[in-house]
């Protein structure tokens, strides 16, 4: 039962004086800047540093109720993933594998190729790409289980080529996922360590006595993982500072209002600080949305969390006509945008940031979060507006080939010994020189 009567969802309309500070304020996300989780998270990163194991046993039987001796009780074999995806029910273990299948297609044409090209002169330029050699997954396991980010981060790692894969998946009070588990041997998984928080990042960040130092960290967690992976970045690279999920509904007015409601409620039952937004230019349409909101509450499991979501971050926003359902989007960047709409490639061109974009009105972003294909890891908070979602790139780094011939050493050496003398590196000069053939 829940002990709010009523959804207290925002009525914002583009048309009131104060919209723009109304919009800033429920955008307006502080980010990770909790002063006292720094302090903790520095105090774990440093003891892990120093002392390896130790200091990951003992973070762990604290902050996850548990009391192992050593992290052989901390790590899972090959063998027990493999067992849990045979245990699993029939009907998990297909739709895993199907979501699975789906996924690692998709990431396959992200697979970018290196390239050369030859200039008249027999020098040849190129780009040569190549994955990482070990890549670490951080899969969340605090308030609840995600096998289906398992399957968003280890198989672009694997499509990539990475040649060792290392996830971290915290067990609280010694719970294990078995879902969790069996994704991780669907996807590749190398190694698996039932470790979480700011211990498990600096553990891949720093490498300890059992858990192999890794070359890039990736994957949501909490403030405790998302500061320690700011604070590591540098040692090892990382995919990005995850805030709280978003989604932005645009509707023509066409689509029933109880999926938008329900839409709208599957971004915020994942957590009270998620932000829900539904933008149209018909007022009635948008009544009809807040009493399905209205109708539809009572019967979710999350209720109190979604209440407090809309109440909190939600908006249902009515503008006036496309064009500025467009700004609006492109001003709020957000991490997932629904298109709801007639002939949504129409709008294709003029959308500039978001992370994913979910065409017309029957594809709901739920089936993006597990199985389409494309990677549910997405910037959020805005910063659609410099990145792009989870992909095979995020694995791979790029190497640039120069090859000169004589003759092009000689083209080359000229220019170079010219700009190297105007910067009075003497020693550059004379390199380019000495291979110039007249
Ligand atoms: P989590 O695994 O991120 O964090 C759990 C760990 O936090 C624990 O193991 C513990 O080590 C540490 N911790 C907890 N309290 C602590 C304390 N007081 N001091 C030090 N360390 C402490 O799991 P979570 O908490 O459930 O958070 C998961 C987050 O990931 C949620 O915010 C969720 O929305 C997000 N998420 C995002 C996506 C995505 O694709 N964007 C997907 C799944 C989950």
């Amino acid at each position: 039962m829940s002990t709010m009567s009523s959804a207290t969802i925002y009525r914002l309309s583009t048309r009131d004086d104060t919209f723009e500070q109304r919009l800033n304020a429920l955008l307006d996300w502080e980010g990770v800047s909790d002063s006292a989780v720094q302090t903790r998270v520095d105090e774990i990163l440093a003891d892990v540093k120093q002392r390896g194991d130790a200091a990951v046993i003992e973070a762990t039987n604290r902050f996850d109720r548990l009391s192992v001796e050593n992290m052989q009780a901390l790590r899972l074999t090959p063998d027990q993933l493999e067992q849990a995806f045979n245990n699993l029910p029939a009907e998990q273990r297909e739709a895993l594998a199907r979501a699975a299948e789906r996924i690692r297609v998709y990431h396959e044409r992200q697979k970018p190729t290196s390239w050369q090209y030859e200039e008249a002169d027999g020098t040849v330029l190129g780009q040569q790409v190549t994955a990482l050699d070990r890549a670490g997954i951080y899969v969340p396991g605090g308030k609840a289980a995600y096998p289906s980010s398992v399957l968003m981060n280890a198989i672009p790692a694997h499509v990539a080529g990475v040649r060792e894969i290392v996830m971290v998946v915290p067990t609280p009070d010694g719970v294990v996922n078995e879902l969790v588990l069996a994704a991780a041997h669907l996807a590749g998984v190398d190694h698996v360590f039932t470790i979480g928080g700011a211990q498990a990042i600096a553990a891949m960040a720093y490498g300890t006595e059992t858990v192999p130092r890794v070359d890039k960290i990736v994957g949501p967690g909490n403030i405790y993982v998302a500061t320690a992976k700011r604070a590591v970045f540098g040692q090892v690279g990382i995919d990005m500072i995850a805030g709280p999920s978003e989604i932005l509904v645009v509707s023509d007015g066409q689509t029933d209002p109880d999926w938008l409601a329900m839409d709208l409620f599957s971004q915020a039952e994942h957590d009270e600080d998620a932000q829900a937004i539904l933008v149209s230019w018909d007022s009635a349409h948008l009544d009809a949305v807040a009493e399905a909101i209205e109708r539809l509450l009572p019967t979710l499991e999350r209720e109190d969390i979604v209440r407090e979501s809309l109440g909190r971050r939600g908006a249902l926003v009515l503008c006036q006509d496309k064009a500025e359902a467009v700004t609006l989007i492109n001003r709020i960047a957000p991490e997932h945008l629904e298109l709801s709409v007639d002939a949504p490639d129409t709008w294709l061109n003029d959308v500039r940031h978001a992370g994913a974009i979910f065409m017309g009105r029957y594809t709901a972003e739920a089936l993006g979060d597990y199985c389409a294909g494309p990677n549910h890891v997405l910037p959020t908070s805005g910063t659609a507006r410099f990145s792009s979602p989870l992909g095979v790139y995020d694995f791979q780094k790029r190497s640039s080939i120069i090859n000169c011939s004589r003759e092009g050493a000689s083209t080359l050496g000229k220019v170079a010994s010219v700009l190297a003398r105007g910067e009075s590196l003497t020693a550059h000069a004379r390199s380019a020189e000495y291979r110039i053939q007249d």
